[in-house]
């Protein structure tokens, strides 16, 4: 058994270090979760067993398994994560005058960005011979952890708010999870969820706390630099709710060009509800910050995020920013982007579209840069908030009659390869 290319876990607060091997979630000597755990990775061992070579050429985020922290003995729980396309996406790109491409992380097995963090915190549970997993969950972490503890042979209890969309609460429970919905907001489900695990020592998946789920999502900041090392984008752009994805990404689009990988890193820009907007709010220094989430966007619906901290660094440390959009300019990115290239969103996932036309209009984004937006997760686990975009179907009678209504009477002399 070895964990020895992990060195240490340390506190982003007070920089108290605790073993890596321990199950130890946030520094104990803060009140709350305040004090969130950093791993800190020998990256002399990490380099001996990373054998790989940056080619695009990625069949799931394992590849990167030197920089993950498990054990050296595990088996992966696995569902072939990561690996998702980088499209070129030129119509939607010429609608904000920049070279645009997509990471279409919706592609992931449970439809969710969610499943690279998910796959390691498995992989671990597993190792570590614990029968039972738990999370709270605004939908895609439920479903991904459901999915995850399915395949590990987990029991799987998790926690979300009752307003969470009908498709986030069926998937788990296909998976077989037990769902249980809490009479409150995302908020409560997480402190609920926190109790359950000091109650019954279950073990928790929470990305904020548990110190090693950031780590998995990484992997897209390790396969973003594997896909562009020749054409380094200027900006990359994630939706923000507890801030875990971005901060995650970032740390491995860092670390690899820290090591020296590829030669540069881009900006981050974190794009945030109008009405879950705390992360931004706090980047940018204002005071009166509102703790309520109120967004269609549910995947970001995050009042309280968890790891604040950790994502404001990230945008600091990169030269990135972060800004606001409305419901409706989530909406309308949703539908652009389906409608310019034949890619479906979850509203969060569609905020990143929103946000780039943002920051164009605000002078973030100049015309020619280069940039990349991370899809987060598919529209199909939400069809409510497009609904209301794209309007009715349009009905007709099974005759030709109804379809002549419109579009005009058929052409008589048409080919017909029928
Ligand atoms: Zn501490």
């Amino acid at each position: 058994m070895a964990l020895d290319h992990v060195e240490t876990l340390e506190c982003t607060l007070c920089g108290a270090t605790y073993d890596p091997e321990q199950v130890v979630y946030t520094c104990p000597e803060h009140d709350g979760v305040a004090g969130i755990l950093e791993v800190v990775y020998d990256y002399d061992v990490v380099q001996d067993r990373f054998d790989a070579s940056l080619d695009g050429d990625i069949r799931s985020q394992w590849k990167y398994r030197a920089f993950l922290p498990v054990d050296t003995e595990a088996t992966p729980v696995t569902l072939d994560e990561g690996g998702t396309d980088l499209l070129d996406v030129p119509r939607l790109g010429a609608e904000f005058d920049v070279d645009l491409r997509v990471k279409n992380d919706g592609l992931n097995p449970t439809g969710c960005f969610k499943d690279r963090a998910t796959s390691v915190a498995a992989t671990k549970a597993r190792f570590a011979g614990r029968n039972v997993v738990t999370c709270a969950s605004t939908g895609n972490a439920a479903a991904s952890l459901a999915g995850y503890a399915a395949r590990a042979g987990l029991d799987c209890r998790i926690f979300v708010p009752e307003s969470a969309p009908e498709g986030k609460l069926v998937q788990p429970r296909v998976y077989g999870a037990d769902v249980l919905a809490v009479a409150g907001s995302y908020d409560e489900a997480y402190d609920l969820s926190l109790d359950v695990t000091n109650a019954y020592g279950w073990y928790n998946r929470n990305a904020a706390i548990n110190p090693f789920q950031i780590e998995g999502k990484r992997t897209v900041g390790h396969e973003l630099a594997d896909q562009t090392r020749d054409s380094i984008p200027d900006w990359v752009v994630f939706s923000m709710g507890d801030g875990c994805t971005i901060a995650g990404c970032w740390k491995g689009l860092r670390e690899f060009a820290e090591l020296g990988y590829v030669d540069d890193t881009p900006s981050m820009l974190g794009v945030q509800p109008e009405g879950a907007s705390a992360i931004h709010d706090a980047f940018h220094g204002h005071d009166d910050v509102d703790d309520v989430a109120d967004t269609l966007a549910d995947a970001v619906a995050v009042g309280r995020p968890r790891n604040t901290l950790k994502a404001c660094r990230a945008l600091e440390e990169s030269g990135g920013t972060a800004l606001t959009v409305s419901d409706d300019d989530i909406l309308a990115a949703e539908t652009l982007l389906g409608r310019t290239e034949g890619i479906y969103a979850e509203p969060a996932g569609a905020a990143p579209i929103a946000g780039i036309r943002r920051a164009r209009e605000a002078g973030i984004i100049d015309p020619d840069e280069s940039v990349v937006a991370v899809v987060t997760g598919l529209g199909l686990k939400d069809t409510a908030g497009a609904k209301r975009a794209v309007g009715d179907v349009i009905r007709v009678q099974p005759s030709l009659e109804d379809v002549a209504d419109q579009y005009g009477t058929a052409n008589p002399d048409a080919e017909s390869s029928i």
